[in-house]
């Protein structure tokens, strides 16, 4: 119930669902109003255009991978990073590069999954570009101008809402043109384009005019104790 509370976009609808919570849970709700950090993990609130994954999964992902790396010297370690995401970059990119649509999968059936929905509404033009969508529950306001929608799908995601398909397609216009050029396959393939290079073997590093002195550092009595990294967004750092 609290990550479908940080996933609304709404703050009418948080405030309502959030009353709900308090009722089933006061004791998590009380810390939460205590901690005082709605615009952190909400998107209702957050002053910012919080993206979609709203997890921590991909840290927590590469702590289980690297486990045994991360007792590593630190070239090694590096390495294995390096190795890692080299990997990845490659999955990615030659996902892009075969891909036949002009968005990346995941807006495509975003975009399809909400065409779909948008088939049920009544539209009704208010002025340029603005426009009254209704369903049977809601009323909403969309500019398709200004890429806008009251529901706040279309603001913080800059994804077309329902909403703003139904509208698109009311005035023939096609809804494509209205997603942000973040989400292109091109712009897919250039964030995993540049290669990520192993680090050199040592006797070929270039230390003709550099002296690298090691790092002093102070050992403390007793056994080494063993954390895990923490994950971004622990310890209330933010994730965006
Ligand atoms: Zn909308």
């Amino acid at each position: 119930m609290f990550m479908q509370l940080a996933k609304i976009y709404k703050q009418t609808e948080f405030d309502l669902e959030y009353e709900k919570f308090k009722k089933i849970y006061p004791d998590a709700a009380k810390f939460l109003d205590e901690s005082d950090l709605l615009d952190r993990w909400t998107r209702a609130y957050s002053p910012r255009s919080r993206y979609n994954i709203m997890t921590t999964n991909d840290v927590g992902s590469i702590n289980v991978r690297l486990r045994e790396e991360r007792k590593l010297p630190i070239i090694a370690l590096l390495n294995s990073l390096q190795t890692l995401t080299t990997s990845w970059f490659s999955r990615y990119r030659n996902a892009s590069v075969a891909s036949i649509t002009n968005f990346t999968p995941t807006v495509e059936s975003i975009l399809c999954e909400r065409f779909n929905i948008g088939r049920g509404y009544q539209v009704y033009e208010l002025g340029h570009l603005e426009f009254d969508v209704r369903s049977a529950t809601n009323s909403d306001l969309v500019d398709l101008e200004s890429k806008r929608c009251t529901c706040r799908e279309f603001d913080i995601d800059k994804i077309p809402c329902s909403h703003a398909i139904a509208a698109s397609y009311f005035c023939d216009v096609n809804f494509y043109s209205l997603c942000f050029e973040y989400y292109y396959v091109m712009i897919w393939y250039l964030a995993y384009s540049e290669p990520i290079y192993h680090v050199l073997n040592q006797n070929e590093w270039p230390l003709d005019d550099m002296l690298v002195l090691p790092h002093v550092i102070k050992r403390r009595r007793g056994r080494k104790k063993q954390n895990r990294f923490p994950s971004v967004g622990e310890f209330g750092r933010r994730y965006d």
